[in-house]
C-alpha cells in the first residue's frame, strides 16, 4: 500500500473532532504522490462531503478553469484542504479543528515533498504566510528551503465577486514562471554538483 493510501485510511477513521459525527465522509486530498504543485484550501463543502474529493462543486470547477488556463491537467497536480472534513453549513473551521488536523497536512507535505505550494484563501495562507492579509500578498511568493508558496484567493470568493475572478486568472498565470524558475534552479544544482565531481 502507497504511503498516502495508508495516510487516508488513518484520516477516514479520524474522529478527533465533533464534526466527525456529521460528516459523510472526510476528504483528505488527491492526486499523485510525486506531484510537483499542492493547491491547499479551506474545507470541503456539501459536494466534497458527498463524493470524499477535494474541490469537486462550483469552487472546484473554477479551480479546474484555472488550471486549465496554465495547461496543466488536474490530475498533475496535487489538491487538499487545510482541514478533512465538512464543517456544518460550511462555517469557517474553527482554530481547535485547524490544530487537530495540522498533523495530516504535516505528513501529506512529508510525502510530497511539493515544490510549490499554493494556498487557496485565507486558511491556508494563514498557515504558512503568518501575519500576512491575502488582499495585500495574493499573486506574490516567497521561497524557502527550497520550497515556493505562492498565495491566492480561494475561487469560492470569485463565485461571489466578480472581479476576484479576473485577479485569480491574472495570478495563476504566474504559476508557469514559478515552475520555469524551478526548472532553472534544478539544472544549476545537477551542473553544479557535476563540477563538483569533477573537481575531487
Ligand atoms: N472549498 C474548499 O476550500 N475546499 C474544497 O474542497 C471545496 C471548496
Amino acid at each position: 500500500m502507497s504511503a498516502l493510501t495508508e495516510l487516508y485510511k488513518e484520516i477516514r477513521t479520524c474522529h478527533k473532532c465533533d464534526i466527525a459525527r456529521n460528516r459523510t465522509q472526510a476528504v483528505p486530498g488527491e492526486g499523485p504522490e510525486n506531484a510537483e504543485l499542492m493547491f491547499i484550501g479551506e474545507a470541503p463543502g456539501y459536494n466534497e462531503d458527498q463524493q470524499g474529493r477535494p474541490f469537486v462543486g462550483q469552487a472546484g470547477k473554477f479551480l479546474n478553469e484555472l488550471l486549465d488556463s496554465i495547461s496543466l491537467k488536474r490530475e498533475e497536480v496535487y489538491i487538499t484542504n487545510i482541514i478533512k472534513t465538512r464543517p456544518p453549513n460550511n462555517r469557517d473551521p474553527l482554530p481547535v479543528e485547524i490544530s487537530n488536523c495540522k498533523a495530516w497536512l504535516d505528513r501529506q507535505l512529508e510525502i510530497i515533498h511539493p515544490k510549490i505550494i499554493i494556498t487557496l484563501g485565507r486558511y491556508s495562507m494563514a498557515r504558512f504566510f503568518p501575519g500576512k492579509t491575502i488582499s495585500q500578498i495574493h499573486g506574490t511568493s516567497v521561497e524557502k528551503d527550497g520550497v515556493i508558496y505562492f498565495a491566492m484567493y480561494h475561487p469560492a470568493a470569485a463565485l461571489h465577486q466578480q472581479s476576484l475572478r479576473e485577479t485569480l486568472k491574472e495570478d495563476m498565470q504566474k504559476v508557469p514562471a514559478l515552475l520555469t524558475r524551478l526548472k532553472h534552479e534544478n539544472t544549476k544544482t545537477a551542473k553544479s554538483e557535476i563540477k563538483q565531481l569533477h573537481l575531487f
